[in-house]
């Protein structure tokens, strides 16, 4: 009886301990963090890129690549003011904080300076909040930044024997065959990181995957074989604001070599709008892997082969180029290449012509040298030749005369549309 006694106390001795060890933790925990936010703030107001990647966790490659990518912008467009936060906890925002890794929901605002050319305007607001996650780095005791707080999902995409597999006379069903669980089993693997919510769109997403990138690769003379990463966004400004903070222009997909493919999408999404995005952004992933100055060919042309590549599976998704330039044609409105060329200079109004402009050029191209020769003049472009340098090396013509012989094309087809044609209807919006 008296034992029994004694161990009753020890234990409850035990349990307030643990607890109270428990409370302090995350008390702690909470205050370092917080902490940490405000020096996250004073870099990025700084616009300290090194500062400020100190604080960001370095575990995970791609979310490291973003991360540098979203830093870098602060030296271009500096911040007026910005706040970061732990939200109180709700229902919808749980909070832990734990020795080694906190979860909570983290608030950001800021403000941009008004655009240069509107030095009089009013700063621009914005505000996000998402699941984020702080670990707690091994070396140094500093808590770091790992971004949200995501649920992954791993899918191992459709079996393929490996080449040693293939070589066994019994093929994989041989007992003496090595088991199919080898990473060589599976060329297409998916890792989709989503909120809660969006498990099923998750799944159509990593289900669509496989096919599209057999299509996408064929298509660039590709084969990639790594682990593509998705992350889906469930806000416009949540999406943009994980590119960088002064990101405004409209999206639903993303995608920049090293980064992951980032998508806006639904939780009901179905696979006839998640094909069309995700094989675009997986064109611009092909597009990468065709040489190290991918990213500085002209915009349209990247944006130009990503809606190719969509072409497959998008409803209407080659006509709708064709339509759409007969109709700029028409109205004198075809862009000047050079106004297209440019990520940060195209003027809005140009936003679709960078796509349907630069798809139409595309199926063109292709017309006239096929899609090895396609192939070819975007390595040319990919390993930093200019347009003019791979366009004599690829069509023996400048870019000049390419252009000239694309007009005269574009104003054939509208010619030959022009007795039976609808009331011309509005192009369709730019998938991102
Ligand atoms: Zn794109």
């Amino acid at each position: 009886m008296k034992m029994l006694h004694l161990t009753a106390w020890l234990l409850a001795l035990l349990l307030l301990r643990v607890a109270g060890a428990a409370t302090g933790d995350a008390a702690v925990a909470r205050g370092e963090i917080e902490k940490t936010l405000a020096s996250m703030s004073a870099a990025i107001l700084a616009a300290d890129v090194g500062a400020y990647l100190s604080h960001v966790d370095d575990s995970d490659p791609i979310f490291l690549k973003e991360q540098q990518n979203w830093a870098a912008d602060l030296e271009r467009t500096p911040i007026s003011s910005i706040t970061l936060s732990i939200a109180e906890e709700g229902e919808n925002r749980p909070v832990r904080f734990a020795a080694d890794r906190s979860t909570f929901e983290l608030v950001m605002a800021w403000e941009l300076p008004p655009p240069k050319d509107r030095p009089e305007g009013k700063p621009l607001k914005r505000e996000v909040s998402f699941p984020a996650a702080f670990v707690r780095n091994a070396a140094t005791g500093a808590w770091r930044f790992a971004g949200e707080h995501w649920l992954v999902l791993e899918h191992d995409g459709p079996a393929e024997p490996s080449v040693d597999e293939r070589r066994i006379d019994g093929g994989p069903n041989d007992p003496a065959s090595p088991t199919p669980s080898s990473p060589h089993a599976h060329r297409h693997r998916a890792r989709v990181k989503h909120l809660p919510g969006y498990e099923q769109v998750a799944a159509r997403i990593a289900d669509a995957l496989p096919e599209i990138r057999e299509h996408v690769d064929a298509e660039f003379g590709v084969s990639i074989t790594r682990v593509q990463e998705v992350k889906v966004y469930p806000t416009m400004r949540h999406l943009q604001a994980s590119i960088y903070l002064s990101y405004v222009q409209g999206l639903s997909g993303w995608n920049e070599p090293g980064e992951s493919i980032k998508l806006l999408v639904r939780p009901n999404a179905t696979e006839l709008t998640l094909k069309p995005l995700l094989a675009h952004e997986y064109g611009h992933v092909a597009t990468f892997e065709l040489g190290p100055r991918a990213t500085d060919m002209p915009w349209w042309a990247l944006e130009g082969v990503a809606e190719m590549s969509a072409e497959r599976f998008a409803k209407d998704g080659r006509a709708s180029a064709e339509r759409a330039v007969i109709r700029w044609h028409e109205r004198g409105e075809l862009a000047d290449w050079t106004a297209i060329a440019d990520f940060r200079s195209t003027p809005p109004a140009l936003g679709s012509h960078v796509y349907k402009q630069g798809q139409h050029m595309l199926q063109f191209l292709t017309a006239r040298v096929g899609r090895a020769g396609r192939i070819a003049w975007l390595k040319a472009l990919a390993q930093g030749q200019t347009l003019d340098a791979a366009t004599r090396q690829e069509l023996g013509m400048s870019f000049a005369e390419l252009d000239a012989a694309w007009r005269a094309h574009v104003r054939q087809r509208a010619d030959l549309a022009s007795p039976q044609r609808e009331p011309p209807a509005d192009a369709e919006p730019p998938t991102r």
